[in-house]
């Protein structure tokens, strides 16, 4: 049978523009169908647009720092409008930059919403019916609000990045990656940040250690963190909010923003109508090659609510490729993968928390927390943290986490060691780098005495 295409991709992210770019490439005809802008959400209103707000916010306490050193005089004022303005050009230059890749790798783009109308056949939102061999799924995901009085107040992720003034107050409902970097954010450019979270710490699935010591350095820092406290309703009051909420309290604020996580983007996609089969939340169900129950479609990325982050969703589209077109199948390693949350401090991690490794084998735990060379001139109690287990048996690390300065950078690196099987004797035949934070990582020497 002769197809349109040798592959369709629907969705113009992470996932779906490293597949459309390197079949493409290799000479297969690839069409692409995007609904909103190129990029996705990593680039349109996710890492990249969040990440230029974190350091905009790191600003404010550099300036306070700078004055244990020496420096004075200078009164800052942050504009909202000029880095809102800054950061929408440089997203807009990103997307151009993905459009015309694309191109120049021979994809065909369609501005357009697709869906899925047969296991070979995809329709556009303009009328365009497609034939191709393969069908790539890399629709991402959405926010997830859950319903109550007055959840139509609620903004999301999305809306934060539009927004075009400043909020004086903001309430921040979520204690997982997002509401956790916004809380950072908003609060280091002078918004009023309350954050709730239904839960007894935040950043559930992070070692325990960790989740207590950034809670307490966030609250440090100005954030008004809630513990096991929800919202119960939100009523409009002039240009304000009110929140009732479930420890009895009312507040009131200019804003709320829900971060309560993501769902797949599955629904009104045509699945059901094409047999393709979803799990509990609408998520795609894949094998480790990202193939589908359908043989000729396959899906990458968060629509399939594995690993949900840039750098896998890029690694599965890859390994699809591999797999499909050049005839070397491959699967996504999804083991030991660094990740960090952009708070205030920064969190890096990689590998198990105490309690996965301890549940798993015996071990031993490394464990430094100390003040940084540069927080001492600039009077700040703040403290680092490095935390590392290692298994007794193989004397492999099984996991490090980093609270700090420069705490993503160094799980990268971190995170290649691991990947190579490294044991703690690895990290102490390193010489040290003098004088960094890092350095700690290659000096703890005794392991913390446990109960
Ligand atoms: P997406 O990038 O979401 O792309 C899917 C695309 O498909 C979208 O452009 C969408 O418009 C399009 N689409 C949907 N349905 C259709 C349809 N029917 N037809 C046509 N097009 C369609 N990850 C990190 O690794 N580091 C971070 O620091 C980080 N920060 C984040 C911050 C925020 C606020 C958010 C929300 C996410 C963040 N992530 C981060 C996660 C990361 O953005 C995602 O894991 C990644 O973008 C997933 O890529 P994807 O290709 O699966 O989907
Ligand atoms: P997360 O799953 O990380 O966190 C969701 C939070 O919302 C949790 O604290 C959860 O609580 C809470 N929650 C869920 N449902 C409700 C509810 N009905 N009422 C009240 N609270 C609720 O999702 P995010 O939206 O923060 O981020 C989505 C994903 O995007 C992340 O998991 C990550 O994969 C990716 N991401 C990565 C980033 C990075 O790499 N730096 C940055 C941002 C996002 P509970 O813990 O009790 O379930």
């Amino acid at each position: 049978m002769k197809f349109d295409y040798d592959l369709f991709v629907i969705g113009g992210g992470s996932g779906g523009v490293r597949a459309g770019r390197l079949a493409a490439s290799d000479g297969y005809r690839v069409g692409l169908a995007e609904e909103y802008r190129m990029g996705g959400t990593c680039v349109i209103r996710g890492c990249v647009p969040k990440k230029l707000m974190v350091y905009a916010a790191q600003f404010s306490e550099a300036f306070a720092d700078a004055r244990g050193f020496g420096w004075s005089g200078a009164e800052c004022q942050f504009d909202w409008g000029t880095l809102h303005r800054a950061v929408s050009a440089e997203v807009t230059r990103l997307e151009g930059i993905y459009r015309s890749n694309l191109g120049k790798a021979g994809v065909e783009i369609f501005d357009a919403r697709a869906t899925l109308t047969g296991a070979h056949e995809v329709c556009l939102s303009t009328g365009q019916r497609f034939s191709a061999k393969h069908i790539l799924i890399a629709v991402g995901g959405r926010p997830f609000v859950p319903e109550f009085p007055g959840s139509q107040h609620a903004l999301t992720s999305n809306d934060i990045f539009l927004m075009e003034k400043q909020p004086e107050s903001v309430l921040i409902v979520g204690g997982g990656y997002i509401a956790c970097e916004f809380a950072g954010i908003l609060n280091g450019l002078g918004t009023r940040v309350t954050q709730f979270y239904r839960g007894a710490q935040i950043l559930r699935g992070f070692d325990g250690e960790v989740r207590g010591h950034v809670a307490h350095e966030m609250i440090e820092k100005g954030i008004d963190l809630n513990l096991g406290t929800d919202v119960l309703s939100i009523e409009a009051a002039g240009d304000k909010l009110k929140v009732r909420c479930t420890n009895d309290g009312l507040t009131e604020v200019d804003c709320v923003l829900y971060a309560t996580g993501r769902l797949p983007n599955t629904s009104d996609l045509g699945l059901e109508a094409v047999g393709v089969a979803t799990g509990r939340k609408g998520e795609i169900t894949v094998d480790s090659y990202s193939q589908t129950n359908i043989p000729s479609i396959y899906a990458v990325g968060d629509v399939t609510d594995r690993v949900n982050l840039t750098p896998v969703a890029i690694r599965e589209g890859a390994a699809f490729v591999e797999t499909v077109f050049r005839g070397t199948p491959t699967a996504v390693d999804h083991s030991m993968i660094p990740t960090a949350v952009f708070t205030q401090p920064e969190v890096g991690t990689c590998g198990l928390t105490e309690d996965e490794a301890r549940a798993q084998e015996p071990i031993e735990i490394y464990r430094s927390v100390f003040r940084p060379m540069m927080h001492i001139l600039a009077e700040k109690p703040e403290r680092m943290l490095m935390k590392m287990i290692v298994s007794q048996k193989t004397r492999r690390v099984l996991g490090v986490h980093i609270i700090g300065t420069a705490a993503a950078e160094m799980i990268q690196m971190v995170g290649i060691a691991m990947k190579m099987g490294a044991t703690k004797e690895d990290f102490d035949a390193t010489m040290a780098l003098h004088p960094s934070a890092a350095e700690e990582l290659v000096t703890m020497k005794e392991p913390t005495p446990t109960a």
